[in-house]
């Protein structure tokens, strides 16, 4: 067998074409990874937009979850076989001032999975041994797939803010992200509150953990979280600023809003919001893969699990057409070699 499903968008917001191409071969210092499950994420919009200049036709996926299936010339800290993963952070060039001063994420010529290169909406797929993350045995590809973004991008960005075990901190939106970020605010002892809109997610983000939830369309939520002692920090998981400004009164001094919801959108805060606690907003990218390693083994550790959806690759449209649509409950996850 010499050819591979791919699922991958032809042109600018073209609807995915699933065709057959030729496995392609590792070149020096890359691998090739057999995908058996890769999420769905709402980045993904932005390879079928181009909006990063990706070239087409390109298949999108960086969450990825397989095994490697054929290691290139100089690749020796890796074996054939071995259970790996690659994520948002798909290599590095080693050598801009970033990289030279160990900020691997922050990587002028960062490359990223699905963008930069053919992602994991395939049978197969090439990536450079840099992006490899390790997957624990007691982790199945399904599971440790979401965590490769969804999941490192909320764990890397709680366990680097300000806050400290027992403070307060809370999780705004309960969907993809947001699912994950409640589960490692509660196991990293944070007290943990959710805020979505409306009661219907009130039971789930309980289940998950959450000490304290709060509806955003019926309560104000700056006065919820100072009535329960003001947060440490917002990490805000929804994609719609306009619903994260209004946290910011919630935080205690030295707080922050922490944003890992991508948009494109402007978000307007008066500095009158910011100075008086002197309170921050924060962005946070993601992770580098060891960092993703580290958000497998705590989430093994500890219990948290992606709730997921799977759909074989060759409907890879409907997968994303329905997370597009906000209806995923709570991650996508396309299988392959069925
Ligand atoms: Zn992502
Ligand atoms: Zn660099």
């Amino acid at each position: 067998m010499t050819t591979m499903t791919i699922a991958r968008v032809p042109a600018a917001n073209a609807p995915f074409e699933i065709t057959e191409v030729e496995i392609p071969e590792p070149g020096p210092g890359q691998v090739r990874v057999r995908v058996r499950a890769c999420g769905v994420c709402h980045s993904d919009s932005l390879t079928v937009a181009g909006a990063m200049g990706n070239d087409f036709p390109r298949a999108p996926g960086h969450e990825v979850a397989g095994e490697i299936d054929a290691l290139g010339e100089g690749v020796t800290a890796w074996r054939a076989g071995q259970r790996v993963g690659v994520g948002w952070f798909g290599g590095c060039d080693f050598t801009c001032d970033s990289c030279r001063r160990g900020d691997f994420i922050a990587c002028e010529n960062g490359l990223v999975a699905g963008i930069a290169y053919d992602g994991g909406y395939a049978d197969y797929m090439i990536a450079p041994a840099e992006a490899l993350v390790g997957i624990p045995d007691d982790l199945s590809d399904v599971d440790a797939a979401p965590l490769l973004c969804a999941g490192v991008t909320t764990f890397n960005a709680l366990r680097t803010s300000v806050a400290r075990p027992g403070d307060l901190v809370a999780v705004l939106g309960v969907g993809g992200l947001g699912h994950l970020g409640i589960q490692y605010a509660v196991k990293m002892g944070f007290e943990t509150v959710a805020i979505a809109r409306g009661t219907e997610k009130e039971p789930l983000a309980r289940e998950l953990g959450a000490h304290h939830y709060i509806d955003s369309t019926s309560a104000d939520v700056a006065e919820e979280l100072t009535g329960l002692g003001g947060a440490s920090v917002v990490l805000a998981t929804v994609t719609v600023p306009d619903a994260m400004t209004p946290a910011l009164g919630g935080l205690r001094p030295r707080g922050q809003l922490v944003v890992v919801g991508a948009s494109a959108d402007p978000m307007q805060v008066p500095p009158f919001a910011l100075i008086p606690g002197s309170t921050a907003i924060q962005g946070h990218a993601s992770g580098t893969s060891k960092d993703s390693e580290d958000a497998l083994r705590f989430s093994v550790l500890t219990g948290v699990r992606p709730t997921i959806e799977t759909m074989p690759l060759k409907d890879a449209q409907a997968a994303y057409d329905k997370m597009m649509a906000g209806d995923a409950r709570f991650r996508m996850v396309l299988t392959t070699g069925d």
